[in-house]
């Protein structure tokens, strides 16, 4: 062991300590991504507010951006459906939004992408630059307008896009089929929402965003396309754990031949499917809005910079896989009376939208699910119903004349599997919890 005398290990430990310093102030993406986070009002299109908003509220804004916007067909009933293409680097990015009608999230995040890339003279101008530089982008939003014009999965058409890579009967389907063979796009982002009631494994915890390095085949081999897709998504998923630990998912990998997702993977592009889930209170997606604007930057980030080459399929790997354990409400130990015996049981109750106002706006319906041992489940919402029990609304004429509740409900005579959700939960003849339509009152 040499010893150095006392100054000499204090300049030592000095340049250590600088060098340590520089290397943790060093930009990873994680450190964009919180300040993307933090930023992100800035660049959100302010107009678009909720889920249902429609071809009329997005082709004003896409018109009016200054990047090379093109039509590049029509839907079946005659919507433009747009590419804005963006950047002149060697590697070709194509991200479509919304080919499932009431999948909207993604599109409501490309608005404030594209806002993003209009700004300038901030902190983020390197990485534009980076990004532009090094890719071309594609955008195509809102791939569905006619769907999207009634809030529902399928087209005009009553096909579901996503299973029409084989036929191309769709003209929304034969864009995305043309667009792929022009441009041949080394990256592809493929960007749904999926059902709110999805875990992330096998947990309490919403699949909050969910990725997919889709398979080419059904045999889920990994060649070097999947791969650098699967890079990708680890990162992404890197950059978003901090703020939602816990709500990220993987969704299933098994090969649809009909999908566009697997076809476009198949024909040589590393194709990233980003799957928008629930979040708690989220009704209108605002957050995870958000998220995607930080994930796709995020991604395009590593494309540009060829950064995500450092992961490996076991970080992908601990991605957990999506699961079904969720109820929108789960009321647990409820007392039901019947035949003046007492029987414990588990309420699953889930709620689903219904359309209203020409599909401008919703209204719950909500359905029992389950009764009984729910023990292995949980709820989006709880309630823990020890000592509390069920009864029916018709013993509560003041609730019924307050909530202003129809007859059909408030005469209900006994709580049904398989019916709506709308009942008290009392304790020595106390209201507890007022349950209607399967929301806590
Ligand atoms: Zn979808």
């Amino acid at each position: 062991m040499v010893l150095l005398p006392k100054r000499l290990t204090f300049v030592f430990s000095l340049i250590i300590l600088l060098l340590s310093m520089a290397l943790t102030t060093q930009k990873t993406p994680q450190d964009f991504s919180k300040q993307l986070f933090d930023n992100h009002e800035d660049f959100k299109e302010k107009t678009i507010t909720k889920r249902r908003f429609k071809h009329n509220d997005i082709v004003p804004l896409i018109e009016n951006l200054p990047f090379d916007v093109q039509k590049i067909g029509k839907s079946f009933e005659q919507r433009d459906i747009y590419q804005i293409k963006l950047g002149s680097g060697k590697i070709k990015v194509l991200l479509w939004s919304q080919m499932h009608g009431d999948e909207p999230t993604a599109t409501m995040a490309l608005m404030d992408i594209f806002k993003f890339f209009q700004a300038k003279s901030d902190s983020f101008d390197a990485l534009r630059a980076k990004i532009l530089e090094n890719c071309t982008l594609y955008f195509v939003p809102m791939l569905n307008p006619d769907g999207a014009e009634r809030y529902q999965r399928r087209t005009a058409t009553d096909i579901d896009m996503n299973r029409d890579a084989l036929r191309f009967q769709t003209p929304e389907g034969q864009i995305l089929k043309k667009l792929q063979e022009e441009l041949q796009p080394d990256f592809s982002f493929n960007l749904h929402d999926k059902g709110t009631k999805y875990s992330a494994g096998a947990s309490g915890k919403q699949a909050t965003i969910s990725f997919l390095a889709t398979s080419y085949n059904h045999e889920k081999e990994w060649n070097a396309t999947r791969t650098r897709a699967m890079q990708v998504i680890c990162g992404m998923h890197d950059a978003l754990q901090p703020f939602i630990p816990g709500h990220l998912g993987r969704w299933n990998d098994d090969h649809e031949p009909r999908a566009f997702g697997d076809n476009i993977a198949k024909w040589g592009s590393s194709l990233i499917l980003i799957e928008s889930g629930g979040y708690k209170d989220d009704i209108e997606k605002q957050f995870i809005r958000k998220l995607n604007f930080i994930a796709i930057l995020n991604g395009l980030q590593a494309i540009s910079e060829k950064s995500y080459k450092k992961y490996k399929l076991k970080d992908y790997q601990t991605i957990p896989n999506n699961d079904r354990y969720l109820f929108d409400l789960l009321i647990r130990n409820a007392a039901f009376v019947q035949d003046g015996k007492v029987t414990i049981k588990d309420i699953g109750i889930n709620l689903s939208e219904k359309n209203i106002n020409n599909a401008t706006d919703f209204e719950y319906l909500s359905v029992i699910e389950d009764l009984g041992d729910l023990s292995t489940f949980w709820g989006i919402k709880e309630i823990d119903a020890k000592d509390l029990k069920v009864s029916l609304l018709s013993e509560f004429p003041e609730i019924i004349q307050k909530y202003k509740i129809s007859e059909k409900i408030a005469q209900n005579t006994e709580l049904n599997l398989d019916e709506a959700a709308s009942f008290v939960l009392t304790k020595d003849k106390e209201v507890k919890y007022l349950i209607l339509n399967g929301q806590i009152k």
